[in-house]
């Protein structure tokens, strides 16, 4: 997705264009200051209980109605595996411990995010509720999962089904 800015976030002014670090970037003449577009990071959470999964059902779209595993995005002062830990809360109720860092992936489908950092986790509190963009939530065993949206929740789930996951 190409990112424009017109006006200077720190001064209001419109912004011109200056080559700087390789590469063509809005840049504000008034505060000498050119803007670098940083890439959105989100962190996605793999909580297996017995042999199940658990997934959302997407409350909106992207990937309205299918089911992906939690995950949202980090804030820019917030540490990954904190922001795995509040994301989880807000779409499941559930407390969890980050048990490992599973991949960082680079984004590869209509996600937001640009890098996506996925983790395993383990419940240690809290009762089952969607919330925030969950409209559903539900554990899930290999041979049931719902459809799945978002390369990171369709390719961990694939290879846990294929038991190649290590969580
Ligand atoms: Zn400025």
């Amino acid at each position: 997705m190409t990112r424009i800015a017109r006006f200077c976030a720190l001064c209001g002014q419109p912004l011109s264009t200056l080559r700087h670090s390789g590469r063509l970037r809005p840049y504000c003449n008034a505060c000498e200051t050119p803007v670098y577009f940083d890439p959105k990071v989100a962190v996605v959470v793999f909580i297996q209980r017995g042999e199940r999964v658990l997934l959302i059902q997407r409350a909106v779209d992207p990937g309205k109605d299918k089911w992906a595993l939690p995950a949202g995005f980090v804030d820019y002062d917030e540490a990954p595996e904190a922001a795995a830990i509040r994301e989880t809360f807000e779409e499941t109720h559930l407390k969890v411990r980050i048990d490992k860092l599973l991949a960082v992936y680079p984004k590869r489908d209509e996600g937001l995010a640009d890098i996506i950092i996925a983790y395993s986790a383990t419940v240690i509190g809290g009762t089952a509720e969607a919330g925030d963009d969950a409209a559903d939530l539900g554990w899930f065993n290999r041979e049931n999962l719902p459809p799945l949206v978002f390369y990171p929740s369709i390719t961990l789930t694939n290879e846990w089904r294929e038991g190649t996951l290590i969580l």
